[in-house]
């Protein structure tokens, strides 16, 4: 009982959040104990507290966003970024409250907006807020606003820091709740993990990484615009994956430079000493995978994710449905359960444009053969002879596929975006239970 309880998703959901209270909640709590705060009316102690809060809650984000192992497998990326987007937009409107709160109690602290007026610790505020709000506008709008992902990132890392930084020294500078030496030091040594984190994210770890390369073996043209990139590691084993897993790839230049991509594996899983990516032609960088030659560096930071058949080694058999570039994690899914014999059912339902665009369609039906799996393809733009499923997936064709008694199959999905939405919704309405849905989102950003 105990350890179902250990492994259930809830109770390591509730472990987490309460993990997370308390880190964001604790350091306020411990600036009240002692001395105990002086009656400044309960509207300035209230705003006051958002802000001490908002700013704990920007400093976790550098835990979460730091791709340590032992969270990241709780969850996945996915939904972790998922949080970190939520809880930082409850962290701005905390931090945007304080002082609009104050402004309203104490309309005298209005003037404190004249920076070239301002003493240096309403300074600091008012520039810790303006990094802040950069920092959303470029996240929310980066699309609209056109800015390349690669700036962003730096940028979005800039302005974190920027944001914490000068939070912490407005706080310090104001120095009421901080007055006490230990305070300000609880208080800055908070800070320092979060920047030690990133100098570990972006120095530490992508200098680690250069001590074990790869190589470029081959690069293979597949059907539908896409490349099977493989590496071998150089002078060490590689790494052990799941099936489903992704990794960060850099290619070409040192990990340093912080250009990487992620990418699932599409190979048997079993063998770390060779490594496949099926690689789509989509922007700027995954369009120069065909020209990259062998013996070309690479580097690779991973494996990440929980979308993964391992996961669930108690399940009867698995549905995987896959939409154009999505197919990559079911292939490492598929040629791992080949090699492991095993003899469980899968079916993959399988959406292309057209017959010609089916990216591993051979690979795919020579596995057929070596297991129990039913691939239907559903065509977008179907030949005129083509008798198979045809347009969207939706309820009805989910319906007249999936096995009878649903519940005993774990489903996986990886697509584009509005596909992923439908199919999820789908399955729902048809009566697969939540937890046995699974989802891998290619677009992070
Ligand atoms: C978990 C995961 C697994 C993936 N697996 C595969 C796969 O197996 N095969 C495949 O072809 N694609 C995969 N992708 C998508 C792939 O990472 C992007 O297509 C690629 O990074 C786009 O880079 P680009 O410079 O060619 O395109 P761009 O035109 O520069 O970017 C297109 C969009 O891709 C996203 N993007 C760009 N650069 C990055 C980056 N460094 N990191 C994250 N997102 C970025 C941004 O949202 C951007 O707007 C995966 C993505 C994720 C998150």
């Amino acid at each position: 009982m105990r350890s179902l309880l250990m492994h259930s998703p809830i109770a390591i959901a509730l472990f987490w959040i309460g993990n997370y209270l308390l880190i964001t909640l604790l350091p306020l709590f411990v600036l009240l104990i002692y001395p105990p705060p002086g009656a400044r009316g309960f509207w300035v102690d209230f705003s006051v507290a958002l802000g001490f809060i908002g700013l704990a809650t920007m400093a976790l984000q550098f835990v979460l966003t730091a791709r340590i192992n032992r969270i990241e497998a709780s969850y996945g990326v996915d939904i972790l970024l998922q949080f970190h987007r939520l809880t930082s937009l409850v962290a701005f409107f905390m931090v945007l409250l304080h002082p609009v709160m104050l402004f309203v109690v104490q309309p005298e602290t209005r003037q404190l907006l004249n920076f070239l007026e301002a003493p240096w610790r309403a300074r600091l505020a008012i520039l810790g807020t303006l990094a802040f709000v950069a920092l959303v506008v470029t996240t929310i709008w980066r699309k609209p606003l056109r800015i390349p992902y690669e700036p962003w990132r730096t940028s979005h890392t800039v302005l974190s820091v920027l944001a914490v930084g000068l939070g912490l020294g407005h706080a310090l500078g104001v120095s009421n709740y901080l007055a006490l030496f230990w305070k300000r030091m609880l208080w800055g040594s908070m800070a320092l993990i979060a920047l030690w984190l990133v100098v570990y994210v972006r120095l530490i770890k992508p200098w680690m990484m250069t001590k074990k390369p790869y190589l470029v073996e081959d690069v293979i043209p597949q059907r539908g615009n896409v490349w099977t990139l493989t590496l071998r590691p150089w002078g060490h084993d590689g790494f052990r994956f799941q099936p489903g897993q992704f990794a960060w790839l850099t290619l070409d230049i040192t990990p340093l430079s912080m250009r990487e991509h992620p990418f699932s594996m599409s190979s048997n899983a079993d063998h770390s000493g060779r490594i496949e990516f099926g690689i789509k032609a989509l922007g700027d960088f995954t369009s120069t995978i065909e020209t990259v030659k062998p013996g070309t560096k690479a580097y690779l930071d991973g494996p990440y994710g929980v979308f993964t058949v391992d996961r669930y080694g108690d399940a009867a058999g698995f549905v995987l449905v896959a939409g154009g570039i999505g197919i990559t994690p079911m292939m490492s899914m598929l040629a791992t359960a080949a090699e492991r014999k095993d003899d469980r059912p899968y079916l993959l339902i399988y959406a292309s444009k057209t017959w010609d665009d089916i990216t591993f369609r051979e690979e795919l039906e020579a596995l057929e053969a070596q297991l129990d799996l039913k691939i239907v393809h559903v065509l977008k733009e179907p030949p005129e002879t083509w008798s198979g499923e045809q347009g969207y997936v939706d309820k009805a064709l989910l319906d007249r596929h999936i096995p009878k008694y649903k519940a005993t199959r774990q489903y996986f999905i990886c697509a584009a975006p509005k596909m992923m939405d439908q199919v999820e919704r789908a399955l729902h309405d048809l009566g697969v239970p939540v937890p046995q849905v699974h989802m891998e989102h290619f677009n992070l950003a």
